[in-house]
């Protein structure tokens, strides 16, 4: 186990022409002992390469990076104590599972031969590919050789283990069974992880906290819950949650916002209007499952409009209902059983308690 600690971490890429990439801009990231952290963002955000540099397969170009409160920037990766699963599972295609699963022992450890196979066999049962152990990588399924890839990891009991997509080869149905395994298997033996995936669900439902990356800046690290209900800026508020958060761009005017052709308008309470300071170029966020479909007639109350239901998309147990508000394109999550019909006007209602507010001058958060 081990606290890890990357400070104003950034890595510069030389390309051929003398041109720069800047892959990872100042990066700073406490991991607790123990904790299951998830590093995630779009393709090309520097997650990767984040990784590789707590797994020294990638040099530093500035900041430090600690095990413990030891700077572990120039030490070479044979001797970092950390143990890294890819997405290709990289295993040796002529050596059978058990040899794949001893290697790493014999080579960097003057561990006895007899302990190297005890605790072969140990982590084998404990993964469930115990009966697999004289079988080579090219006999073995993807989801087999993902749980040999793992237990080779496991067997070392290094300080941190480093995930880079180790379940996107999978089917969704083995992806989201070995997801829950591999949650289970880190709290049981309780060692530092962190995990890169490129997918919001997997990090929502897996990181005891997720770092949120894009363009090589980290944008909020929190629980997946407060990256969902309270994000930091309009990336992290589009990035989490399926269907997106539904943008609207807005202008403030005295206690209200309005659109910019003025056509619809929103009341805010005191409490609301006190997050905004003097910004007065806003984008309210809500999300999908935030919309009600009220049955009302009459003419709207306050925080509800008329919007015309353009495409309904049964997802069995609720409907995504695409909406068209005044030409602004909005998508509601509504509950299943209820019947809405393409092309019906219906009465839509924004609680303020779930409207997001954002400066649309820099992304950031107001409320
Ligand atoms: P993906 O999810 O697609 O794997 P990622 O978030 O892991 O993406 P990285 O692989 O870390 O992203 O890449 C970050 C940026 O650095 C990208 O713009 C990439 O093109 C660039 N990059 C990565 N490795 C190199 C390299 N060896 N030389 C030059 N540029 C690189």
């Amino acid at each position: 186990m081990a606290h890890t600690k990357l400070d104003k971490v950034t890595k510069v890429f030389t390309e051929d022409d003398g041109g720069e990439i800047v892959a990872v801009d100042e990066v700073s990231i406490d991991i607790d002992d123990g904790e299951f952290l998830v590093l995630v963002g779009p393709s090309g955000c520097g997650k990767s390469t984040t990784l590789r540099m707590v797994a020294g397969l990638e040099s530093i170009t500035s900041g430090t990076i600690s095990l413990d409160d030891r700077t572990i920037n120039d030490v070479p990766a044979k001797d970092r104590d950390i143990a890294m699963v890819f997405q290709s599972y990289a295993l040796y295609p002529h050596m059978t599972v058990r040899e794949n699963m001893s290697f790493g022992l014999e080579e960097s450890t003057d561990m006895p031969d007899e302990e190297i196979r005890e605790r072969v066999e140990e982590t084998a049962s404990m993964m469930g590919i115990e009966n697999l152990l004289d079988r080579k990588p090219g006999e073995l399924s993807g989801g087999q050789q993902q749980r040999v890839a793992l237990g080779r990891s496991i067997v070392r009991d290094p300080s941190v283990f480093l995930m880079d997509e180790p379940l996107s080869n999978l089917d969704a149905k083995l992806r989201a069974e070995m997801r829950t395994e591999l949650q289970q298997l880190q709290s049981e033996l309780g060692t530092t992880t962190i995990y890169v995936t490129h997918d919001q669900t997997e990090a929502m439902t897996m990181g005891d906290r997720i770092a949120i990356l894009n363009d090589g800046v980290l944008q909020q690290i929190a629980t997946p819950l407060e990256c969902y209900h309270q994000p930091n800026n309009l990336f992290v508020a589009g990035f989490m949650g399926e269907p997106a958060m539904n943008f609207i761009d807005v202008r403030r005017d005295g206690e209200r916002l309005v659109t910019g052709d003025g056509a619809l308008e929103y009341s805010l309470d005191e409490a609301t209007l006190a997050d905004l300071g003097e910004v007065t170029d806003l984008v309210l966020g809500v999300r999908p499952e935030d919309i009600e479909v009220v049955a009302r007639s009459g003419s709207p109350a306050d925080h509800e409009f008329e919007a015309s239901v353009t495409v309904v998309e049964p997802k069995g147990n609720e409907n995504n209902v695409y909406l068209d508000m005044n030409g602004i394109d909005l998508i509601a999550a509504v509950p299943g059983l209820r019947s809405i019909e393409t092309g019906s006007t219906v009465r839509i209602r924004i609680p303020e308690a779930a409207i997001h507010l954002f400066d649309r001058t820099n992304g950031t958060a107001l409320h």
